[in-house]
């Protein structure tokens, strides 16, 4: 059988982890793919270059994945209801687009708590699809955000949205920095007053950033309130896109066993 080839696309790409994990359990399962990482400057190229490369699947990350709901041609009902794909597959020649991010983060939420309040810091396409999803589950979602424009989308489906001027203050089960703050820099996602007046009341903090222990987790650390980086997230989306390129042929606890493996994660970690 030939090898399938897969890849991840971003801007930047040379952090990403997901090469690591999708070669380690396509190796572990004995499926023969290889996968590897594209740094795609002009997002309105996708399809193109994912076509001239043979593919038969492949990730999106920042800042594509708009691009990539659009040079889909067939969407699940997720994907078209949040408009961003992280993850395409090619079948019977057209491009079928998903979102595994939200799924992933909601497992990450669900192994933290069952129910109850959760505070987004940010509202770009990850906290998009992640709000609806956590909504859906029966979490009270509420936004907060440095401008104002981004928070439309929010206000349309019946969140409760703010920016810096206007957030009324409030205590949540769950801090979750969906911005990009602290994934190049060393940026807090929101003013430091503000922020430490948030943290004192609440349960936890969580950063989907991944690989580095930014300054919100930080701040949250030095403020004794439990917290999570991204890498969890990082894992469980990768298991259902996994699950997604190769049609649902292997059983998703030996893939994320084996994509533990490539994070260097021990069995219990969580
Ligand atoms: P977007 O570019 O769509 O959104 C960026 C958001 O961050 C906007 O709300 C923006 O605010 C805000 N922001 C950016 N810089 C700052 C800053 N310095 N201070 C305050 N707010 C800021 O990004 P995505 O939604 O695609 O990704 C968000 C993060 O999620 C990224 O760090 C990405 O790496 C991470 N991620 C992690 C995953 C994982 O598996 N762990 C999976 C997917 C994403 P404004 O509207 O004002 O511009």
């Amino acid at each position: 059988m030939e090898k399938e080839l897969f890849a991840i696309f971003g801007n930047p790409v040379a952090h990403s982890l997901s090469p690591l994990m999708h070669n380690r359990a396509f190796w572990e399962l004995g499926h023969p793919a290889c996968y590897g990482r594209y740094l795609l400057e002009e997002g309105e190229r996708l399809r193109e270059k994912f076509l001239a490369l043979g593919l038969k699947g492949a990730n999106i990350t920042v800042p594509h994945k708009e691009h990539a709901f659009r040079a889909c041609d067939e969407l699940d009902d997720f994907a078209r209801q949040v408009g961003a794909v992280n993850t395409v597959v090619l079948q019977e020649g057209k491009l079928h687009g998903y979102n595994t991010d939200a799924p992933g983060f909601l497992r990450v939420v669900r192994e933290m708590m069952a129910g109850g309040s959760i505070l987004f810091l940010g509202a770009g396409g990850t906290a998009q699809s992640s709000a609806v999803m956590l909504k859906d589950a029966g979490y009270e979602v509420t936004i907060l955000n440095r401008s104002a424009p981004r928070l439309e989308y929010f206000l349309k489906e019946g969140f409760r949205a703010y920016t810096w001027e206007d957030f009324p203050g409030g205590a949540y089960d769950l801090v979750v920095n969906m911005s990009s703050a602290g994934l190049k820099d060393e940026s807090l996602p929101a003013p430091e007053k503000l922020l430490r007046s948030i943290l004192e009341k609440a349960g936890g903090a969580v950063d989907v950033i991944y690989g580095k222990k930014t300054p919100f987790l930080r701040l949250a650390q030095a403020m004794g309130i439990r917290t999570r980086d991204g890498e969890a997230m990082l894992l469980y989306q990768g298991v259902i896109a996994f699950e997604i390129f190769t049609e649902g042929r292997y059983d998703a606890k030996e893939i994320e066993a084996a994509m533990r493996e490539a994070l260097g994660w021990g069995k219990d970690k969580q």
